[in-house]
């Protein structure tokens, strides 16, 4: 039975006090649970205190990007083997932002998600339609070929790593969010897809997690929803009170 997730992506928020504020004051409420993973992806200054402080409780610390290259010459980058050094071994890649500000294209996130495999780190993939795509009703086209074009060339073995997170970009930090049926729907097309690449037991391993300006007034009813295994949340997981909600909320 695949365990459920709840995923906050800090993004480029939280300095050194206030990572340890808000992971003292999540820790503080969050009753252990074994269907359940908890995962926090704080900034890379604050990855290893995260881990420190994360020590014993049931918040694992991804990282928000990695390089794919395991070393060499390219400043600012940091690789899978430094990552796992300071017990960090699940990274997001594909997140939308990634994708727009950084030019990341599907050639290179393959990259990214191969190395980080073959490291046997976990990925958290992110992948989305944009709203011009949704109202042109490519919506299914879109994220077929997003998962195709970089998940498909894995080997079964090294599929067993990726968390996918259908985050439609039109419901990132907007406040919009697709609504149960458009959430539903597009999961249950994903789980299809990835049962007629790699097998009906691997798709049912597999956790699917929303992303999209989930809080504690919808995750109820995002949660509810069969092929929904979780979420990846943004905004709400800056705020303590907020986030453990979401997480109550599965
Ligand atoms: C995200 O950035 O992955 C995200 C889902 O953000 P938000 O929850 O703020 O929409």
């Amino acid at each position: 039975m695949r365990k459920k997730i709840i995923a906050g992506n800090w993004k480029m928020n939280n300095d050194k006090y206030e990572t340890k504020e808000l992971i003292t004051s999540i820790n503080k409420s969050l009753e252990f649970r074994d269907d359940l993973r908890v995962i926090i992806a704080p900034s890379y200054t604050n990855l290893e205190s995260s881990v420190t402080y994360s020590n014993q409780t049931l918040i694992e610390v991804s990282a928000q990007n990695i390089h794919q290259k395991t070393s060499g010459a390219f400043t600012g980058e940091i690789s899978a083997p430094m990552l796992l050094s300071i017990g960090v071994n699940i990274v997001i890649v594909g997140h939308s932002e990634r994708r727009e500000y950084f030019n990341e294209d599907e050639i290179l996130l393959f990259e990214k998600v191969k190395t980080a495999v073959e490291n046997k780190m976990e990925v958290i993939f992110c992948f989305g339609e944009k709203i011009k795509e949704r109202k042109a009703e490519k919506h299914f086209d879109i994220v077929s070929s997003q998962i195709r074009n970089v998940l498909f060339k894995l080997k079964n073995d090294d599929f067993k790593n990726i968390i996918l997170a259908y985050e439609p970009v039109w419901a990132i930090g907007t406040g919009e969010t697709a609504n149960s049926n458009q959430i539903q729907e597009m999961h249950s097309h994903i789980r299809k897809l990835i049962s007629d690449k790699y097998g009906n037991k691997l798709s049912q391993e597999v956790s699917i997690l929303y992303g999209g300006s989930i809080k504690p007034s919808n995750a109820n009813e995002i949660f509810s929803n069969n092929d929904v295994d979780g979420g990846l949340i943004g905004g709400a997981s800056l705020n303590s009170d907020a986030f453990l909600n979401i997480i109550n909320s599965i």
